[in-house]
């Protein structure tokens, strides 16, 4: 696989455009899919994410539909010309999911598995490396240098909110730490106003917030039907409000 990838050749951030990465928690179904694909197209959204490997606290609960899942993904950015961000959980995965994600998501789970970082890291993929839900500004700096010492420096961080003592959200998202990670690093820093709030009352403040505090996007859930979602229907978008938030982001980028 290719190494040595150039950050400020490659990088989908170059357009200095505020970045809407969108779509639901999981691939449920290829008409799920469909109708999500066909909505946010409409909308101009060129980045859809979407989970096939589900890393769940429950075990019982909905695991994702693994490669059935990214093949429904990969029809769907074939059709609407997407590029698809999913979630790998496994280094043994890369060879099996190469050819269906564009960029790798590490979820919060995996922030310092680092098995699994230097194996994107031999990849030629930008990879999505949220942050651990434990995890210190320093630690994900060098969860990322895993990633970079193997020739991938194609490398996008997201702040997805930290566990703290308050629960009235799901996790305390830690906006603070985009302006430290835009003077500390190199890299584009996108927030996950999702699962860093956990309330779809808050994915709006919480992204305009990122936008003026530096952000160079977002990642957001969206769900045709958020009370029959499989997986985080309760911070998951329905279609009205996420359009409300698209309108309100360009708004407001074109007012900074
Ligand atoms: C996700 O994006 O669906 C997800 C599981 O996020 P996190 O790893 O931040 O919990
Ligand atoms: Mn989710």
């Amino acid at each position: 696989m290719i190494k040595d990838i150039n950050i400020d050749e490659e990088s989908i951030f170059n357009q200095r455009q505020f970045i809407i990465i969108a779509g639901p928690c999981a691939i449920e179904s290829y008409e799920q899919m469909q109708c999500i694909g066909k909505f946010l197209k409409k909308l101009g959204i060129k980045y859809l994410r979407g989970g096939a490997f589900k890393p769940r606290t429950d075990p019982n609960s909905f695991q994702g539909l693994g490669m059935e899942g990214l093949k429904i993904l990969r029809d769907i950015k074939t059709v609407y010309e997407f590029k698809v961000v999913s979630e790998i959980v496994d280094p043994r995965d890369i060879d099996l999911t190469y050819d269906y994600i564009d960029i790798y998501q590490i979820g919060s789970r995996n922030m310092q598995n680092y098995s699994l970082l230097k194996e994107v890291g031999r990849t030629n993929k930008p990879v999505l490396l949220k942050r651990g839900m434990s995890a210190t500004i320093e630690e994900w700096i060098k969860a990322s240098e895993y990633i970079a010492l193997e020739g991938n420096k194609n490398i996008i961080l997201c702040e997805r909110g930290i566990r703290t003592f308050e629960n009235y959200t799901r996790n305390t998202l830690d906006l603070m730490s985009v302006p430290i990670l835009k003077s500390l690093t190199k890299y584009p820093v996108i927030v996950d106003p999702s699962h860093g709030t956990g309330r779809r009352e808050l994915i709006l403040p919480a992204s305009k917030a990122a936008l003026i505090l530096g952000a160079d996007g977002i990642i957001v859930e969206v769900h045709p039907k958020p009370e029959e979602a499989l997986s985080d229907g309760f911070q998951s978008l329905n279609f009205e409000e996420f359009e409300n938030l698209v309108v309100e982001m360009n708004r407001l980028e074109n007012l900074v």
